[in-house]
C-alpha cells in the first residue's frame, strides 16, 4: 500500500536533493505539505483544509480532479499513454479541431508544446522566420517563460541569470496606471476603478498616448521598420495582474504591424475564460494577434501548451522541420478536450465573470479602508492587490509585512499568490469553480490578517 512520506523526511529530501532555488520560493516559513485536492479546496498532510485561490499559479482551471476531466484522463490512459505524433490518432484531432473552434478566423492552426515557455520559443522562432526580421518587443514587467529564449522575453529580474539570452529582445515602459508615471481612474477595462483620479477624460487616454510614446522610442532603438514581434500579456500575470490603458494594445499592434512585426498575445494565465467577459484576453482589448500562445488552465493542471496562428504564418513556418515528442500527447489532449467541455457545461466562464467583480467589489472596499492596500485591479478571476507604505507614496510595502499577512491568510487555511515586481502584490488566481461564499471566506480572512498585521507594527 502507497502511504506518503512524513514531512520531516519530504523536508530532508528536498534539502538535500531537489533545487536549492525551491526551498526559497516554497514562500512560507511553515511549509504546507499538500496531499489531496478536489475543486477549490487543497488538504494537507494533516488533513487541514485550504481554499486555493492561487491554483497552482492560474493553471487548475475548472477544478482540482474534476470529476468529468479526471474520468476523460483514466479513460484515455486506459487506452492510448503515448505515440508519436507521425501517426493519427484521434484525441490530437477531436481537441485540435475543438480548441480552433474557439478562435475567431484566421487564427485556425494549432501547434501543440508542453509548457507555456516552449510555446512562446515556438512564437519567437516563428514571428522571426514569418517576418525576416529579429526584433521583439515585450512589456517590462511580464514573464513570458524561463527557457534561455525566452528569458529574454520576460523582464523581471527575479527570472533573470547572465548568459546571452536575450539578443533581440527589447523592452518598452509597462503602461502600468497605477504604479507609472501616468494614468489613474477610466484609464483601465475593470469593473472598478482606481482609487487615483486622471486628468483624461472617459474613454482615454492621454495616459495611452505617453506610454505609446514610449514604445515609439524603443523602436528608434530598434532596426528601422523591422520588427518581428510585440509579445503581451493581456492582463500581466506574474507582474502583479497589470491592467493597460484601453485602447494601448491596440495601437501598439497597428504600430507594430507598421513595422512588420507581428502580434502575440500571450495566453498562458488570462485564456479559457478566466478574465469572465471573455474566453480570450485579448478580446477583451478588441484586437486580433496573428499568434496566441497557451498552456497552465488548456490542461487544468496537466502538462500542456499550445499555440495557435494563421494558415499564412503557419506555411512560411512549414519550411523547417518542428518536432516535439510529446506535443499532443494523447492524454493531454484527452483532458484538454474534457477541459473545454467542462468550461462550457459548469457555466466556468460566467462563473469567473460573476465571483470575480463580486471580489473586485468587496476587495476595493477593503481598499478605501485600509492605508496599505494601494490598488485593486484585474478582470474575472485574474487579480492582483497591490500593497504600499501608504497611499500617498505608492511605495511598496516591504518583503516581511507581505510576508506576514501572506502567512497569517494561510494559518486561516487560505492559499493566495504574491507577484510584482517588487513582490508586492498578491495574486488571486483560483480555480474558475470557487463560489460567492468561498470568496467571503477569504474577504474575511485577508480582513484579520491585515488587521493582526497593523496590530503588530
Ligand atoms: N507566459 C506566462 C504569462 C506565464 O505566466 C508563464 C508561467 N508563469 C509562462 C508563459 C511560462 O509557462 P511555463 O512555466 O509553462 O513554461
Amino acid at each position: 500500500d502507497y502511504k506518503d512520506m512524513s514531512k520531516a523526511k519530504m523536508l530532508e529530501i528536498r534539502k538535500k536533493y531537489c533545487n536549492p532555488m525551491t526551498m526559497k520560493v516554497t514562500y512560507y516559513k511553515k511549509p504546507v505539505y499538500i496531499h489531496q485536492g478536489y475543486m477549490q479546496w487543497l488538504w494537507d498532510v494533516d488533513g487541514h483544509r485550504y481554499l486555493d485561490l492561487f491554483a497552482g499559479v492560474a493553471t487548475v482551471s475548472v477544478g482540482h480532479c474534476h470529476p468529468q476531466v479526471t474520468e476523460a484522463a483514466v479513460r484515455q490512459l486506459k487506452r492510448l499513454w503515448h505515440t508519436t505524433n507521425i501517426y493519427i490518432y484521434s484525441p490530437l484531432h477531436e481537441y485540435a479541431e475543438k480548441l480552433a473552434s474557439h478562435f475567431p478566423d484566421p487564427l485556425k492552426v494549432v501547434y501543440f508544446t508542453n509548457s507555456g515557455s516552449e510555446a512562446n520559443d515556438l512564437a519567437m522562432l516563428m514571428s522571426r522566420l514569418h517576418t525576416g526580421n529579429f526584433d521583439i518587443i515585450t512589456l517590462r514587467g511580464s514573464y513570458h517563460g524561463g527557457s534561455p529564449q525566452t528569458m529574454g522575453l520576460t523582464s523581471n529580474a527575479a527570472y533573470k541569470y547572465p548568459i546571452a539570452s536575450g539578443l533581440g529582445c527589447h523592452t518598452t515602459m509597462c503602461p502600468d496606471v497605477f504604479q507609472g508615471p501616468w494614468g489613474g481612474s477610466h484609464c483601465r477595462d475593470s469593473p472598478i476603478q482606481t482609487i487615483r483620479d486622471c486628468s483624461c477624460s472617459p474613454g482615454c487616454c492621454q495616459a495611452n498616448d505617453m506610454y505609446i510614446g514610449q514604445l515609439k522610442e524603443v523602436f528608434a532603438t530598434c532596426v528601422p521598420s523591422r520588427i518581428a514581434a510585440f509579445f503581451g500579456e493581456p492582463i500581466q500575470g506574474v507582474g502583479g495582474a497589470v491592467q493597460y490603458p484601453k485602447n494601448y494594445l491596440k495601437e501598439t499592434y497597428k504600430l507594430v504591424r507598421e513595422r512588420g512585426g507581428v502580434c502575440i498575445a500571450d495566453e498562458v494565465q488570462t485564456g479559457f475564460g478566466r478574465t469572465g467577459s471573455h474566453f480570450w484576453g485579448f478580446q477583451g482589448h478588441d484586437v486580433m494577434p496573428d499568434i496566441v500562445t497557451m498552456a497552465k488552465g488548456i490542461a487544468n493542471g496537466y502538462p500542456m501548451g499550445a499555440l495557435v496562428t494563421t494558415p499564412e504564418i503557419a506555411a512560411s513556418f512549414a519550411k523547417g522541420v518542428h518536432f516535439n515528442t510529446f506535443g499532443g500527447n494523447p492524454v493531454a489532449c484527452a483532458i484538454a478536450s474534457s477541459v473545454l467541455d467542462t468550461i462550457r457545461e459548469d457555466g466556468t466562464q460566467q462563473n469567473s465573470a460573476d465571483v470575480g467583480t463580486y471580489l473586485l467589489k468587496e476587495l476595493a472596499k477593503l481598499r478605501d479602508k485600509y492605508e496599505i492596500i494601494g490598488d485593486v485591479r484585474g478582470k474575472g478571476l485574474q487579480i492582483g492587490v497591490e500593497m504600499v507604505r501608504d497611499k500617498a507614496s505608492r511605495q511598496p510595502l516591504p518583503a516581511d509585512a507581505m510576508r506576514q499577512i501572506f502567512e497569517c491568510t494561510k494559518d486561516m487555511g487560505v492559499l493566495i499568490g504574491m507577484g510584482g515586481v517588487y513582490g508586492q502584490t498578491f495574486r488571486i488566481k483560483p480555480p474558475m469553480c470557487i463560489t460567492k461564499e468561498d470568496a467571503d471566506f477569504f474577504l474575511a480572512v485577508f480582513r484579520h490578517a491585515l488587521e493582526s498585521y497593523m496590530e503588530q507594527r
